[in-house]
């Protein structure tokens, strides 16, 4: 037997790392469900929590449907009409196509400001449906937008639905924004189901790209000199992100494949091309790991005398989370009294991570992202496991307890200047409004 026979050998046993990990987690008390600002009063939370559970069946069964009827980024009209037909029965004028997106909806209730928006994605996977369980996300922001705007009268202020498509790739919240829809909105509410409930988990910045090398044909044995090798140019490039992994930030993340390799090993390839994504937690790291990247291909390219054509974003940048953390504490207080045991950050690692189109939301509004745990732990999102739980009792109850939280958090924001004037201290301290189509234009 050679030795790759014996391979891909499966990964070490980690069952001991997680174990340590899992019961750090399950003896953790979760966090102390009080912040320094008083919210809402106690009958207008009652008055959402009533509401929400006279929509729950339905709200459930708009979980359900939407679950059943999986579509991909920019292709959601079905979800799109479901959220558009479920809110005009229970009384509210949609704006289905909304922001000049066929698949984007927008809703509002009640007039002026302050004024909260939720916001509602339904995209799903390739093959695994809603493996990433946005039919949940959807209806809690339905429902959560439902059970909020019955209390504007007490409250006053708006509330905004926005049906948000295309987070699987596409960058459905950059269109929105760059349509001018978050311009007059003053906070965002959204949550992702998870497999533990947190307030608060860092998701990093990501930018694609694509390099394309061009050098010169030849025969590769008898007049090899005459060529140019296109495909060197993009080996060196692959070799030197590599390289350049060692001196990057740990929460970085660079990764890649071939995307040309030329045709036939007797021809000098004229043509290579590889593809990365670029991920760094701020705004700054990303845009400086962007520039090494960017300057490994220059130097491949003139390694192997070629040509190089350097493609940023051909979707849409997605910008790092920031977290907004008095609002992440309201919502903590609300889901803590539904029964749940939110976690603050960090003790799920910071490093389980990914990236979400709400980041670029979160540099120019006041947001959250909260997790909602639907499944057991390490349960990972994106697997037909996860997509299972996303329609079980667990996804359902989530529904439920996750509109109730964010309803509980947006009529916080309505009720106390105390609280939005945390909420713009915290988000002036994160660095305020990113010009993100400055940046990335
Ligand atoms: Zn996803
Ligand atoms: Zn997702």
């Amino acid at each position: 037997m050679t030795i790759s026979e014996e391979h891909p050998a499966p990964p070490p046993d980690y069952s001991q790392m997680f174990e340590r990990l899992i019961g750090e987690i399950e003896r953790h008390p979760g966090v102390e469900a009080d912040s320094e600002v008083r919210g809402a009063e106690q009958a207008v939370l009652d008055g959402a929590g009533q509401a929400v559970e006279r929509h729950a069946d339905a709200l459930v069964d708009l979980s359900h449907d939407i679950h059943d009827h999986p579509e991909l980024a920019y292709e959601e009209t079905y979800a799109a009409d479901a959220v558009s037909t479920f809110l005009t029965e229970r009384g509210h004028e949609t704006t289905p196509g909304a922001y000049g997106l066929d698949t984007a909806v927008h809703v509002r209730a009640g007039e002026g400001h302050p004024r909260v928006a939720f916001l509602a994605e339904y995209d799903a996977l390739p093959g695994i449906g809603h493996a990433c369980g946005h039919n949940v996300i959807c209806t809690t922001a339905v429902g959560g937008f439902l059970a909020a705007a019955t209390q504007l009268g007490t409250t006053g202020g708006s509330v905004e639905l926005i049906g948000t498509p295309a987070e699987e790739g596409g960058g459905g919240k950059e269109a929105i924004a760059r349509a001018g829809g978050f311009d007059d909105v003053d906070a965002v509410v959204m949550l992702h189901p998870f497999f533990a409930d947190v307030a608060e988990h860092p998701f990093i910045g990501v930018r694609t790209v694509v390099a394309t090398f061009t050098g010169i044909n030849a025969h590769a044995a008898a007049l090899p000199f005459l060529g140019r090798n296109a495909l060197d140019a993009a080996v060196q490039a692959y070799t030197g992100i590599a390289q350049l992994r060692q001196h990057m930030l740990p929460t970085d993340r660079v990764h890649g494949v071939f995307t040309d390799g030329g045709a036939k090993p007797n021809i000098v390839p004229d043509r290579a091309e590889v593809e990365f994504y670029v991920r760094s937690a701020e705004p700054a790291t990303l845009q400086e790991l962007c520039t090494r990247v960017d300057a490994i291909f220059q130097g491949a390219a003139i390694q192997a005398g070629c040509s190089v054509e350097v493609t940023w974003d051909r979707t849409p940048v997605y910008m790092p989370t920031r977290l907004n953390g008095p609002l992440s504490q309201r919502y903590a207080v609300h889901a803590t009294a539904r029964g749940r045991r939110v976690l603050p950050g960090g003790v799920i690692p910071e490093a389980l991570t990914g990236s979400t189109d709400l980041g670029n939301v979160s540099v120019r509004v006041p947001s959250i992202h909260a997790l909602l745990d639907i499944a057991p732990f390490g349960v990972s999102l994106h697997t037909p496991e996860f997509a299972a739980f996303a329609r079980s009792e667990t996804g359902d109850a989530g529904v439920t307890d996750g509109a109730y939280a964010l309803a509980g958090t947006a009529l916080d924001y309505l009720s106390d200047a105390d609280l939005r004037a945390a909420v713009d201290e915290d988000f002036a301290a994160g660095g305020g409004v990113v010009d993100v189509e400055a940046l990335y234009p």
